[in-house]
């Protein structure tokens, strides 16, 4: 039996707002999911309760916030089954967590000469960070590209990979394509030439099980808004030997052992990577999030998210004139597409009044628009809270401003 979203919309009171008088049908889920009440009732709870910064205090009300969010790495390492809890930084997100990794690792293990892999159909935070890397380092970026159905060209790696390769990125599933990436096979092949692979699996954890000791990934990056989780609160998964060698990214304080004017000493992982007050109360929030997902099971999400899947691609086929970017064999519930004769902001604010949030531009991936030659396409993104209902009434909308056009 697929999973059915009408038990579970309840806790998204959002879905049931109205906007213009009409009812709100969310299909932005790949830029930011909403947050169910079991998450937002936990910061509440935690900001009138018992909010007090952590790991410095001795009294009651910072112990249990320690403890909360200490218990959210705990959360988090299960989550993706990584070997230690010290192996899980929190960051502000998914674009910090690959500054982190760019920055630190960069500076340990990158020189001139170098080089840097990217994956051509990277979102803009995996790939501006290695290039100012690169810029820095006098090292080259190194693009892995993807053929026009938008899967990546994977064979492309034996000629790109040289013994000057530091480091690879790349997406696990892409933003504005869609496409799930082989990341094991990517992994297993860069580790061949003994280059270490970073995970950008902002577009996956929340459909996906992550298992990084399994994938033998070496960074995998996310963040909490995508995970119907809170804004602001993210993670850096990274290997215990690369995170023991790398220096701290930011100074402040916890992230030191002792500081006198002469030298500073720098504390145990994982607080070398948390300099100052953290977001530990989004970062409880982030646990909760977990245990809202697991507790419904990400399979059971990612099944009828197919389902989505299928059923919006076999509409939009229909539809004279429009193309879909992103036909991969293996994608998730990201459709972007573009009617011609449409600009892509026409269809997404006339989608707009009709009550229908998806979204238009370049999706951060403007390297992808260029391979396509287009400026951006309209993309909607659908999440285990999203009906069959819904789909069907963006299918009319889309109807409609087609008949506007006289397209
Ligand atoms: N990587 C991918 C694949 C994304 O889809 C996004 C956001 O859309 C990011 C990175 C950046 O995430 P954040 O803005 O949460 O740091």
């Amino acid at each position: 039996m697929s999973l059915d979203p009408h038990k579970y919309r309840q806790d998204f009171p959002i879905l049931s707002e109205k906007v213009y008088g009409k009812s709100l049908v969310y299909f932005d889920n790949a830029a930011t999911t909403q947050t169910p009440t079991q998450v937002t009732d936990v910061l509440v709870e935690y900001y009138n309760k018992y909010n007090s910064n952590i790991h410095r205090g001795v009294h009651y009300l910072s112990n249990k916030s320690t403890e909360g969010a200490e218990n959210a790495r705990l959360k988090v390492q299960k989550f993706i089954n990584a070997a230690h809890s010290h192996e899980v930084i929190f960051t502000a997100g998914t674009t910090e967590s690959i500054n982190l990794v760019a920055n630190s690792f960069g500076e340990c293990y990158v020189s001139e000469g170098d080089e840097v892999i990217v994956s051509e159909m990277e979102h803009h935070s995996n790939i501006v960070p290695w290039q100012m890397l690169c810029q820095r380092k006098k090292a080259t970026l190194k693009v892995l590209p993807f053929n026009d159905k938008g899967e990546l060209m994977t064979e492309k790696l034996e000629d790109l990979i040289t013994d000057r390769t530091k480091i690879l990125a790349v997406n696990h599933i892409s933003n504005s394509l869609g496409t799930i990436n082989p990341i094991k096979e990517i992994i297993d092949f860069a580790h061949s030439k003994n280059v270490p692979v970073l995970i950008d699996a902002a577009q996956s954890v929340q459909h996906k099980k992550i298992d990084v000791q399994a994938l033998d990934a070496d960074f995998l990056v996310f963040s909490g808004h995508k995970l119907y989780g809170p804004t602001g609160v993210g993670v850096l998964y990274g290997k215990e030997k690369y995170l023991n060698e790398m220096p701290p990214w930011q100074g402040g304080g916890e992230m030191i052992k002792e500081v006198t004017f002469e030298k500073t000493t720098y504390n145990e992982l994982p607080f070398k990577f948390e300099a100052g007050t953290p977001n530990y109360i989004d970062t409880i929030g982030l646990g909760a999030a977990i245990d809202y997902v697991e507790a419904i099971g990400l399979d059971e999400i990612d099944a009828y998210e197919q389902e989505l899947l299928a059923y919006a691609t076999a509409k939009f086929e229909s539809i004279p004139n429009l193309r879909i970017y992103g036909t991969a064999k293996n994608k998730t519930s990201v459709i972007s597409f573009l009617v011609e004769g449409i600009h892509f902001y026409d269809m997404g604010m006339l989608l707009d009044q009709m009550g229908i949030a998806v979204r238009t531009g370049t999706h951060c991936t403007e390297p992808v628009m260029q391979h396509f030659g287009i400026d951006g396409t309209v993309r909607a993104s659908f999440a285990f809270y999203n009906t069959k209902e819904e789909i069907d009434a963006l299918f009319a909308g889309i109807e409609k401003v087609c008949k506007m056009f006289a397209v």
